[in-house]
């Protein structure tokens, strides 16, 4: 499609970035292009119209995305954050890194319950990030209308580590 063709242009390929052997895909001259930026944030809602209320963003760079595609949407955001940030009181999820764990936290009651949450992200690479997110949306008492990337590294098989039958999307799959 033309917004796949306008994001992937403007896709920086780093190799061995944050360390040797991996090749790191940098989106920042994608947030910087106004015309792919603003694709890029209606193309990650479009395959969900009419069946989510709420954006969830997985700090930081699904922040970026969910913040302008809910402006798309009209509809608000979720922050999901690390873990230490939120002021009141939170759920968390904990979850695999390479090396060690990390851990997301949502203020509990922040939505009302049943509210159908669309989760956004820039990159799905193990799975492992947005698996939790899901997680935390669960245990809040809403319900995951779906999953959205930007970019899906499809040799890591991120989406086997998401729940059973939860719908993703991403707009490029590598
Ligand atoms: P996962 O938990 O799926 O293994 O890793 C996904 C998280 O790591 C995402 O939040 C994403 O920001 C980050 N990530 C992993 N690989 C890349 C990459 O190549 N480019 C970017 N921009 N982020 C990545």
């Amino acid at each position: 499609s033309e917004t796949r063709a306008l994001v992937e242009s403007r896709l920086a390929l780093i190799p061995d970035f944050p360390e040797p052997g991996v090749l790191f895909r940098d989106l920042t001259p994608v947030f910087a292009d106004g015309a792919a930026f603003h694709a890029l944030a209606e193309a990650l809602t479009a395959p969900f119209a009419g069946r989510f209320d709420v954006l969830a963003g997985v700090e930081a760079r699904g922040f970026l995305l969910a913040a302008a595609a809910s402006v798309a949407a009209g509809v608000g955001v979720l922050p999901i954050r690390k873990a230490g940030k939120l002021p009141r009181a939170v759920l968390r999820e904990e979850y695999s890194l390479e090396y060690g764990t990390a851990a997301l936290e949502v203020h509990e009651g922040e939505l009302p319950p049943g509210t159908r949450v669309l989760i956004v992200d820039d990159v799905l690479a193990t799975g492992g990030t947005v698996a939790a997110a899901a997680r935390l949306v669960e245990r809040a008492g809403w319900h995951v209308a779906g999953v959205s990337v930007a970019i899906e590294l499809a040799e890591l098989h991120g989406r086997d580590a998401l729940p059973a039958g939860l719908e993703a999307y991403s707009l490029l799959s590598y």
